[in-house]
């Protein structure tokens, strides 16, 4: 079982010390059998680092170049990721392809950097609502996975996170019978792409306290990426410990 939580563009140092500090003391003593991984934003991820190493909390972050250096003012490279002690980037996240427009084919060079230097890239893919009530999902979901994802992808390097966007942030989920098809969408057109050898597939858009046990003890489902509700120390530390009951899901 697989929990990520994305801190986006929130907390200072302190607060994101303060965050990563209060989980590890509610998961202390617990026996973990997930993989946690925190995202904050690039300012916090040197201090984080330092707190929760030799943790069973894993660091990422949340997008990265598709250079490794030179003139790109204002990039992270996933060479720098790696050397803050990331072990996951997020890549694709709904956020980026819409706000700046990133496309699938810049998506597929920065995880392809990522995988290169050793990250595991979480390629995000999602449709609008306005897909969904056009009927029109799986074929955007098609396209964003054939377009995204390096086929060199495997389950050592790379994870898909679902996430349909108008599921993010709004409190409103699609029914599991729902995201199962997708899941099923999504491990069909993986086999067409890459050695899919058992990449693990999350499910993210407002997952919470109350549903993510839910969600979590489908056994299609391997994970979960969580935005709001990672902010919440208590929520976050909970939906770990919850998880942590689903044994045999890793
Ligand atoms: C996200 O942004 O990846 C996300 C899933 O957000 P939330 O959990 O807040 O819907």
């Amino acid at each position: 079982m697989f929990i990520a939580g994305n801190w986006k563009l929130n907390c200072n140092i302190e607060e994101a010390n303060d965050l990563a500090s209060n989980i590890l003391k509610n998961i202390k003593g617990k026996r973990i059998n997930n993989e946690i991984v925190i995202f904050p934003p690039f300012t916090s991820l040197f201090s984080v680092s330092k707190i929760i190493k030799n943790t069973e909390i894993f660091l990422g972050g949340q997008d990265c170049s598709d250079n490794i250096s030179g003139a790109f003012t204002g990039d992270i490279s996933s060479e720098m990721l790696l050397d803050l002690g990331c072990k996951y980037v997020i890549l694709g996240h709904s956020e980026r392809r819409q706000k700046y427009n990133e496309t699938n084919e810049l998506i597929k060079r920065k995880s392809d950097v990522a995988q290169k230097v050793g990250l595991t890239s979480i390629i995000c893919v999602g449709e609008s609502l306005k897909d969904r009530e056009l009927g029109k999902e799986k074929k955007v979901i098609e396209i964003q996975l054939k377009n995204s994802i390096p086929e060199t992808s495997n389950s050592s390097n790379c994870i898909i996170a679902y996430e349909p966007i108008w599921a993010i942030g709004s409190g409103k989920t699609p029914t599991i019978s729902k995201i199962i098809e997708m899941f099923g969408e999504i491990k069909q057109i993986l086999n067409s792409i890459c050695i899919n050898d058992g990449i693990k597939i999350l499910y993210g858009g407002s997952v919470n306290i109350s549903n993510s046990f839910e969600i979590l003890s489908n056994e299609k489902i391997d994970g979960a990426l969580i935005g709001g509700a990672s902010l919440n120390a208590e929520d976050f530390s909970k939906i770990c410990l919850e998880a942590n009951k689903l044994d045999g899901k890793i």
